[in-house]
């Protein structure tokens, strides 16, 4: 049986192998998406020579008085001719005059009527409070790498150097489809032993939550007929991903791993050596020089999602190359039981005490507990040769 770090290492080499396609959006519309090609910069950035500050623009000499001849605003250039007694008016961003080459702020001035006269105490250098033209990049430069993900910080470079559509990767296309003879939709009320269909809720919103294409196929029975045409089906569309939940087991009933099988899913690992989420199942679908990748992940509300975020997430990341802030460290808050050799995905609930990051995990750890995942913030990650931890304990939280 694979450990984690084999089974993920797996599934990345798959990943690898996906060609993502491009696609064109406004730029309003890119937002959040991966930028699919270097963009540089039709422009120097800033354009112009311009004031850090609003003060007065001087050409730099020992005087401490000048004569105020005018004024620039942002947007509104004019030219002059300053002699080296002269001082312009000159706002933040404002581009500066010919023949000056120094900003006084405006807090070190004294102002009457046109006379400009330097507060005292106040030493001024050359050069100061000017923005040189290109000074943030230049015509030609590099402005965003490819593979950037467009936010609220890069979209301003995007507009900057005239960006008006973007090219982006395309998302991947993630069919999502439950399986097991006692769901019922969420529109009815369970009777006997039937339970709402939960999965495919908290897979859709992972799926979206990476920016994603999730595709909901909705649930079907454990009879390996439906079963094996719904996937034959699923896998002759253009998905990227199928993600299943439940049937991947040991159980009498659980088809899914022989139906990949016969529907020609090359199966790369069944089972690793985790807690919550033992069963899981990867494989790949190829036709047409294309290749589909197939997870079979647990029934398990919790084990499903947990693997999701464990194995699918790292993987997309790893596909778009970003840069995720996705773990840190925290200071464990209670005991932990650890017995096996597994390696344990543990829900915690992280807090910020002080400059200190806790982590708390009074969770019951069932796998069938849905409420409390959904309290759960993080997964303490606890690696195979450990056993029980300690309060004070110093722990990786995977956020969630
Ligand atoms: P399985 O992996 O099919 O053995 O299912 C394991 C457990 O998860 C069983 O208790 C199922 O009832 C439950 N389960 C399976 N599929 C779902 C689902 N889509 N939503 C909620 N619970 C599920
Ligand atoms: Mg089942």
């Amino acid at each position: 049986m694979n450990n984690y770090d084999e089974a993920l290492e797996i599934i990345k080499r798959e990943f690898r192998e996906i060609k993502l396609l491009t696609e064109e959006h406004d730029l309003y519309d890119a937002i959040d998406r991966v930028i699919a090609e270097d963009i540089t910069a039709d422009i120097d950035l800033p354009p112009f020579d311009n004031s850090a500050v609003d003060g007065y623009a001087i050409s730099y000499s020992n005087k401490n008085e000048w004569k105020i001849i005018g004024e620039v605003s942002a947007g509104n250039y004019q030219t002059y001719q300053l002699k080296p007694e002269d001082a312009v008016l000159i706002t933040t961003g404002s581009k500066i005059p010919i023949t000056t080459d120094t900003v006084i702020p405006i807090e070190d001035v004294e102002v009457d009527g046109s006379i400009l006269r330097l507060k005292k105490n106040v030493i001024i250098e050359k050069g100061m409070n000017i923005r040189p033209k290109g000074n943030d990049l230049q015509k030609n430069q590099i402005a965003v790498q490819k593979f950037t993900k467009i936010d609220s910080k890069v979209i301003s470079v995007l507009a900057s150097c005239g960006i008006e559509k973007a090219k982006v990767f395309r998302k991947l296309q993630t069919a999502i489809l439950a399986t097991g003879d006692e769901l019922i939709p969420v529109n009815e009320k369970p009777t006997e032993d039937k339970i709402r269909v939960s999965n495919i809720y908290s897979l859709y919103a992972a799926v979206k939550e990476l920016n994603q294409s999730p595709i909901s196929l909705g649930f079907i029975k454990d009879s390996k007929e439906l079963l094996q045409q719904k996937i034959k089906e699923v896998l002759d569309t253009n998905v990227d991903l199928l993600i299943t939940t439940g049937g991947v087991s040991v159980g009498k009933y659980d088809y899914l791993k022989e139906i990949f099988n016969e529907v020609g899913v090359v199966e790369k690992f069944w089972k690793v050596n985790i807690k919550p989420g033992k069963p899981i199942y990867f494989g790949v679908y190829s036709k047409n020089n294309s290749k589909k990748l197939v997870f079979g992940l647990p029934g398990n509300p919790v084990s499903s999602l947990v693997t999701f975020n464990i194995f699918i997430k790292p993987a997309i990341e790893y596909l778009y190359k970003l840069k995720t802030i996705n773990s840190i460290n925290a200071i464990l808050n209670n005991d932990l039981k650890k017995k096996d050799g597994k390696r344990h995905f543990l829900r915690g609930i992280l807090e910020q005490e002080g400059s200190e990051w806790k982590v708390i995990s009074k969770f019951s750890q069932s796998s069938g507990n849905l409420v409390e995942m959904s309290k759960a913030n993080c997964l303490i990650e606890i690696v195979e040769e450990k056993r029980n931890l300690s309060k004070g304990d110093n722990v990786k939280c995977i956020l969630i």
